[in-house]
């Protein structure tokens, strides 16, 4: 068995380095927007939740929406390429399963699998809820 789990390792460190190479592109072409506007002065004002500010404030200029989540894209990009070259990268925090490749890929930062966050919004829900 530990011929197949090498093997299997090895094919998905070869995924990760696909997804490092998406990652700085990404992160080169994000600076390269940045570059033409100011990132906001604290990360403390920046809104928790780009979608909040589109229903509170109404006033908020579109293209101020478009930095902002540029803004944020740019932070998710960030941590996963600190994250991607650690031991624990595409495992999950909490059960230690491996997080399938096409969730890392849609989510490069992920460190939860799917089953375990849908646990933890359902428990969240149920709190607000409550
Ligand atoms: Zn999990």
């Amino acid at each position: 068995m530990g011929v197949t789990h090498a093997a299997r390792s090895r094919s998905r460190h070869q995924a990760f380095r696909s997804i490092r190479r998406q990652l700085l592109q990404d992160q080169h072409l994000l600076l390269r927007q940045a570059a033409s506007w100011a990132p906001p002065a604290t990360e403390s004002e920046l809104p928790a939740d780009v979608l909040d500010i589109a229903t509170c404030d109404r006033d908020l200029a579109l293209d101020d929406l478009m930095r902002q989540r540029a803004y944020l894209r740019l932070q998710q990009v960030n941590r996963a390429l600190s994250r991607i070259d650690q031991a624990s990268y595409g495992i999950c925090h909490l059960c230690r399963a491996d997080i399938p490749l096409p969730r890392l890929r849609a989510q490069p930062d992920a460190t939860l699998c799917l089953e375990c966050k849908t646990e933890c919004e359902h428990r969240a829900l149920l709190r607000t809820g409550a």
